[in-house]
């Protein structure tokens, strides 16, 4: 064995990582989460800190800064699922491209990276709570690291953006029945939030994957928001919000 494969051993079994804290998110499943952060400017969050990371002298100077970078992991995917090569929604799903060239979910160490607004930093006893605002994570992701966002390091003028050079677009508009607008009035009263435009911003980007993109089907689609089902289908070039349906927590079994 060669000196080099040796450190690589010694590094391996020296770095155990722990979170920091979790997110606490209005996406509770992983379908219909924008595919990057700032798309859903709408989407709060709050990140949650463990006890043991949650002294206010850890945060001092935190709230001179807009946003903040979050190392996260992709805990909700099946362990060791990923491969060289993946088709990326945005090229249509049918390219392959590598693992490296692209944000996919699936790597080799299922890490992930998204910058996040920053509201509030609160102080509550042995828990601090940051308020975060334009997050694509799903409830309950463990956090790693939180670090400032430093717009004359991370914000490069000119950067080439690949296949992704633009934010994805839809031509579809989004609308309610008379029904769902008044359910998103309630709602919003309820959490404090305008979930109407939420539920804009989140429908704008077509949840559905790319190889259903233009078909107007029979289908109702849905995805599950803070407490409620959002229930949608498709009519020529609208999105169309049928309803919002509390979701009942399904009763313990004896
Ligand atoms: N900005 C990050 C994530 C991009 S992928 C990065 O580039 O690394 C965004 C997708 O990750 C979302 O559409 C959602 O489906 C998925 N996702 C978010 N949180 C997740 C989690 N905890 N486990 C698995 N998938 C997650």
């Amino acid at each position: 064995m060669t000196t080099g494969q040796n450190s690589l051993l010694n590094f391996e079994t020296e770095l155990a990582l722990q979170p920091i804290g979790f997110i606490r998110s209005c996406y509770k499943e992983k379908f219909g989460i924008p595919r990057q952060p700032g798309l859903v400017t709408a989407a709060q969050a709050k990140l949650q800190l463990l006890p043991a990371f949650s002294q206010p002298e850890a945060f001092k100077g935190l709230e001179q800064f807009s946003h903040v970078w979050l190392i996260f992991q992709f805990h909700a995917n099946p362990s060791a699922s990923w491969s060289n090569t993946v088709r990326p929604p945005r090229l249509g799903g049918n390219k392959r491209l590598g693992v490296f060239a692209t944000r996919s979910t699936f790597r080799p160490n299922p890490l992930g990276l998204s910058v996040a607004g920053l509201d509030k930093i609160e102080f509550l006893g042995q828990e601090t709570c940051l308020h975060l605002r334009g997050i694509d994570l799903l409830d309950g992701t463990p956090v790693f690291d939180l670090k400032p966002y430093l717009p004359y390091a991370d914000s490069i003028l000119g950067a080439q953006g690949g296949f992704a050079e633009q934010a994805p677009t839809s031509e579809w508009e989004v609308g309610f029945t008379p029904e769902a607008q008044l359910q998103c009035a309630e709602k919003s009263l309820q959490l404090g939030t305008d979930i109407e435009l939420l539920i804009r911003q989140i429908l704008q980007q077509d949840p559905r994957p790319s190889y259903r993109a233009q078909a107007v089907d029979g289908r109702i689609y849905a995805m599950k928001l803070y407490d409620f089902d959002l229930q949608w289908h498709y009519k020529a070039k609208l999105i169309e919000v049928i309803g919002l349906v509390d979701l009942v927590e399904s009763p313990v079994k004896h």
